[in-house]
């Protein structure tokens, strides 16, 4: 068997055509243009790349998208006061603060002041607490974007087994709770899992998203899977690109379907970001003002 390769490009550039007709019905509607924001403080040099791309994407919907650059001394009272004026401005609809923060500033304090509504990225507890409880909410963004491909492919998941290869709070733990919403029997993986292949071996879907290079091979998977490869990882030869946890060349063998690295899962990320930004500017303009 060959595997059918999804490709993640194609479903960007849907994807990227589907929410350009909804800002511009969104503009039409409410005569405004939705925003979001990326809040950077300091200078890592990962995030500046990252903040780039969220920016672009935006921009290639038809979004206002704007970059708050901080300086890394910034106190956590600044980033506090930024904060609130996002939460309170009506047109800023998603707001994304990039980590790492400088090591004086908390997660906790920018989660649990970034206002739901604008949460986009899902990682305050109140997201993570409705995602639990199976209410709306706001998801990550790389787990979101899972879903997103397997709903793209019709990938059944009821009553199927899933095996998710990462309890990260930004991928494996979200993204176990929304397969179990779709009904899938699912086990989540990690670095403690001992012999990982026997729980590989049932999976109808694999998530592998350790960040460990080529780790799932050819013979860890059940013939006929459906596998997503989450992992960016430094490709071990030396060249200087990108590979996925997944060693490509053996799984494609026995796979039924599978997403490459690069140009799987990554170009879906950002727009799962505003995906879910407009859902919230829909939703807010939909609530009785209070
Ligand atoms: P992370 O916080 O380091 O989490 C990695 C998870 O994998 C942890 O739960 C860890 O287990 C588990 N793990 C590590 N080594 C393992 C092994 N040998 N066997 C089984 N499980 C193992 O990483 P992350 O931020 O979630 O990111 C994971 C990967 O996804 C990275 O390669 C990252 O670059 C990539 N990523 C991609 C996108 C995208 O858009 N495509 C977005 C975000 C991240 P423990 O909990 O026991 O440590």
């Amino acid at each position: 068997m060959t595997a059918q390769i999804i490709d993640g490009k194609a479903m960007a550039a849907e994807l990227r055509a589907e929410l350009r007709a909804d800002v511009e019905k969104y503009v039409r509607q409410q005569g405004q243009i939705p925003e979001v924001v990326v809040v950077r403080v300091g200078g890592d040099a990962a995030s500046g790349v990252y903040s780039k791309a969220i920016l672009r994407a935006a921009e290639s919907v038809g979004m206002a998208a704007r970059l708050e650059q901080m300086p890394t001394r910034t106190s956590a009272e600044e980033l506090q006061e930024l904060l609130n004026q996002l939460n309170a401005n009506s047109q800023t609809r998603g707001i994304i603060v990039q980590m790492p923060l400088p090591t004086h500033l908390s997660q906790q304090m920018v989660a649990d002041t970034v206002r739901a509504e604008k949460d986009i990225d899902g990682i305050s507890p109140r997201s993570a607490g409705n995602l639990f409880l199976g209410l709306p909410s706001f998801l990550p963004a790389t787990a979101a974007a899972v879903m997103e491909i397997l709903a793209r492919t019709h990938t059944p998941l009821d009553g199927r087994r899933a095996v998710v290869i990462s309890r990260s709070n930004v991928v494996g733990k979200p993204l176990a709770m929304m397969l179990l919403q779709k009904h899938a029997t699912v086990t989540i993986c990690h670095s403690r899992t001992e012999d990982l292949a026997r729980y590989t071996r049932l999976a109808d879907v694999l998530v592998a998203a350790a960040g460990r290079a080529q780790m799932i091979t050819g013979e860890m998977v059940k013939p006929g899977a459906t596998v997503i490869d989450v992992g960016i990882n430094e490709n071990p030869d030396g060249s200087g690109g990108i590979v996925g946890d997944v060693d490509f060349a053996s799984v494609q063998q026995v796979a039924g379907a599978l997403t490459p690295v690069p140009g799987g899962v990554g170009p879906l990320t950002n727009l799962l970001l505003l995906k879910q930004a407009m859902r919230g500017a829909w939703e807010a303009d939909a609530a009785p003002a209070v």
